[in-house]
């Protein structure tokens, strides 16, 4: 079967799903195209791991349940600058493409998932990573960067008497983060109880976890890998990969244009986009993109996306957290509790014009 349509939108993140709604309220015909049947807000994945009764499963929502344009549930596998061919063996030929296809944790199921194609199996695998982590004594966590410092942080607060170590290859948390940031987050996870080791890269080998550097050798009865984040690009190697950058992420000039191409934009997570890969970013690129494509198609001036500086507020456990604001760090709870009541789930949906799943 041949689609065609106005604009294609390959991946439904926070990036995709952000631009399919403002097209689609424009009446752009937009055909958003993903492997799973769901969105998710990836916010909130952690203490879905490890507080499931707070968050419930109201982080995720299936796609036909709010998404303004059409979708189809599939994944891309080849592109080039007029086509996509879809995995089901269907064909969309387009004037627009918007690649929004992220980034992956190779190992790290609760992050983004890896199998879980529809919204079942998504939050059985929430259920089952419960399972493992509430057999577990003692728990791994690799990387110190945004994802492995709070995981540490929830695990430690809701399971007190579990043994949790956090490794890290380099000698500060947070890399590219403020020092005060880096500091605060290092004494939260100690006061909480978590063992934190500096310039360890832990492999697998048979039962143990070696450090080859310094010999040390170690066993845990569950690893979690927030490490090794890869662009999701495969789909650009066969007529596309001229677009990537030495790193596999896609360079674009500051309307999210592909650089060298007039009909090809990428966002979000996959994209050079010159700011945090944070999903509040890629949902505001978004709407910028939705806005650029807009005035485009109505013969109106476009608009430059400005870049912003790094701004993240990161739990560390539900009664604890660091806000970095551009000019200034702080713990102080009732900023960190903004987030602390929901993870911004409802924010995110409303935005979306829609709201949670009520489970
Ligand atoms: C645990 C965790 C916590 C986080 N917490 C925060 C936070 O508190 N605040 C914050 O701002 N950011 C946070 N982030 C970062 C945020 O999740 C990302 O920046 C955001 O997901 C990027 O959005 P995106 O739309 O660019 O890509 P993604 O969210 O990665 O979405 C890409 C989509 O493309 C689909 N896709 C990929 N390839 C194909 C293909 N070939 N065919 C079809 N579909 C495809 C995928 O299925 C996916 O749905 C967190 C991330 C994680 C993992």
């Amino acid at each position: 079967m041949i689609n065609t349509t106005d604009v294609l939108i390959i991946g439904g993140g926070f990036a995709g799903v952000s631009t399919a709604q403002k097209l689609a309220e424009n009446g752009i015909k937009t055909i958003l195209v993903d492997k799973k049947d769901y969105f998710e807000v990836t916010f909130a994945n952690l203490r879905n791991l490890t507080d499931p009764n707070k968050t419930k499963n109201r982080a995720r929502k299936r796609y036909q349940d709010f998404l303004k344009s059409d979708f189809i549930q599939t994944s891309v596998e080849q592109l080039d600058d007029h086509q996509a061919l879809l995995a089901n063996g269907e064909v969309v030929k387009f004037k627009r493409v918007i690649i929004a296809s992220g980034t992956s944790y190779p190992s790290m199921t609760v992050a983004k998932t890896l199998t879980a194609l529809n919204l079942e199996q998504r939050n059985q695998e929430f259920a089952s990573q419960n399972d493992a982590l509430q057999a577990a004594d003692s728990i791994l966590v690799m990387g110190g960067g945004v994802v492995g410092v709070e995981l540490a942080g929830e695990i430690a607060f809701s399971f007190p008497d579990k043994k949790v170590t956090l490794s890290h290859s380099g000698n500060v948390l947070l890399e590219g983060f403020k020092t005060k940031a880096q500091r605060k987050a290092k004494e939260q996870l100690m006061q909480q109880g978590v063992t934190i080791e500096f310039n360890r890269k832990y492999q697998k080998q048979d039962d143990v976890y070696l450090d080859k550097s310094s010999g040390k050798v170690s066993t845990f009865d569950l690893v979690f890998e927030a490490i090794g984040v890869k662009p999701n690009n495969q789909f650009l190697q066969t007529h596309l990969s001229d677009i990537l950058n030495a790193q596999g992420y896609i360079k674009i000039d500051n309307k999210f244009r592909v650089l060298g191409h007039t009909n090809l934009f990428a966002l979000g997570d996959i994209a050079e986009v010159g700011e945090a890969k944070l999903g509040y970013l890629a949902k505001q690129q978004g709407a910028h993109l939705g806005k650029v494509i807009c005035a485009e198609l109505a013969g109106k001036p476009t608009k430059a996306y400005k870049t912003n500086p790094l701004m993240a507020l990161i739990p560390t456990g539900q009664e604890s957290g660091i806000m970095q604001f551009p000019f200034a760090v702080t713990t102080a709870n009732f900023l960190v509790n903004i987030k602390q009541k929901d993870l911004f789930i409802n924010k995110i949906y409303k935005e979306f014009g829609t709201q949670p799943n009520t489970q």
